[in-house]
């Protein structure tokens, strides 16, 4: 028997890559170091007894839409769900993207939107951000007419350099762009400005959110966009039908009842953000400025790869972003409780000492 082929136009592509060692400080994957409220754990335990296992679950997410909505001060049929902010992107690729389509990114930005893309079966146009990161309206509308893509991303605060896009940066893409533009704020909560207010039923822009950061519910994998109600009707069409189960859509409303104790937590992690950026541009490193959970900074003296293994051989994992495009000798920490923040930055003194 012969090993059945990969689609030709995925056996180049590589994998998702961010190791999870065994370590005692945890700082590569921008999770909350803080776990929800014991009283979600305790009204989540109480819900397993309430759902009627042997039936599948209601397929339209009813409820855990409308509370969304109603968080977000939009109209349910503006909302969609799923497995995690990543399947969300992957939904709105299948439905918009795909094979003869072309995707358009600006890089260095989260890696997952060219690779779902491509699984998508659509072709990737990669465009470089400015020297500093930033974008400019006339450089991401020059790169659309030049690449008519079906799906622009963007990302707001973008992952890994973490700045957040200007609101008249998006608006003036959306005024004068062309095809589906997407927002991805997996950490949103954390900025300044998000481009929530711009949504409109004739405006091409869709705004992805997650459960992953700021709620404190990684391990639930659950996330969401607002969009167009009849672009949110398309993906409904795309979708496994009852992709998303009985306990999630529960927890994710119950999570919304405790918005409060959410928000606490992301201005006790921008607090953190502060003081960690602060303690970093008094050591050897090049600090780029964060509206996020995570900061990017870059070894002046030592290779990237040095630092993050002298990291980790202190039981401290950082994101090794030094072998990225644009990246060279870069790492990325989330921001984590007071005593992880402390133990990063003194590992990382010891690391750089001379
Ligand atoms: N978007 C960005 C920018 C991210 O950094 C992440 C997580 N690393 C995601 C989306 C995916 O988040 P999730 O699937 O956990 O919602």
């Amino acid at each position: 028997m012969t090993r059945p082929a990969v689609r030709d136009d995925l056996v180049a592509l590589e994998g998702y890559h961010s190791p999870q060692l065994d370590v005692d400080v945890r700082l590569n994957t921008n999770e909350s170091p803080l776990p929800p409220p014991p009283e979600f754990v305790a009204e989540l335990r109480e819900a397993v007894g309430d759902i009627r296992w042997n039936r599948y679950p209601d397929r339209a997410a009813t409820a855990l839409r409308k509370g969304l909505a109603e968080r977000h001060g939009v109209d349910p049929g503006q909302v969609f769900v799923a497995n995690g902010s990543n399947e969300v992107l992957q939904t709105v690729l299948l439905t918009f993207a795909g094979a003869g389509r072309r995707v358009l990114t600006f890089e260095p930005t989260y890696a997952m939107h060219s690779q779902i893309a491509r699984t998508s079966g659509a072709t990737v146009v990669s465009r470089d951000r400015l020297a500093d990161f930033s974008l400019d309206a006339s450089g991401v509308l020059s790169a659309m007419e030049v690449a008519d893509p079906a799906v622009t991303f963007l990302c707001s605060p973008n992952n890994p350099t973490g700045m957040a896009e200007p609101a008249d940066l998006i608006a003036e893409v959306l005024d004068h762009g062309r095809g589906l533009l997407v927002v991805d704020e997996a950490y949103g909560e954390f900025a300044e400005r998000s481009a929530v207010d711009l949504l409109g039923e004739e405006v091409p822009l869709v705004v992805t959110r997650t459960y992953s950061k700021v709620w404190s519910m990684a391990a639930m994998r659950l996330g969401y966009m607002i969009g167009p109600r009849w672009l949110v009707a398309e993906l409904d069409k795309v979708v496994l039908p009852y992709h998303l189960d009985a306990l999630k859509q529960r927890a994710g409303m119950l999570a919304l009842g405790h918005a409060a104790d959410m928000e606490s937590r992301v201005a006790e992690l921008v607090e953190s953000r502060r003081s960690l950026v602060s303690a970093l541009s008094g050591l050897d490193v090049e600090v780029w400025p964060s509206q996020a959970n995570f900061v990017l900074f870059r070894p002046r003296r030592l290779p990237g790869r040095d630092v993050w293994q002298g990291l980790v051989d202190r039981s401290v994992l950082v994101r090794d972003c030094s072998s990225w495009p644009r990246l060279e000798n870069c790492l990325r920490v989330t921001v984590g409780s007071r005593p992880e923040n402390e133990r990063f930055l003194s590992s990382l003194e010891e690391v750089l000492a001379p």
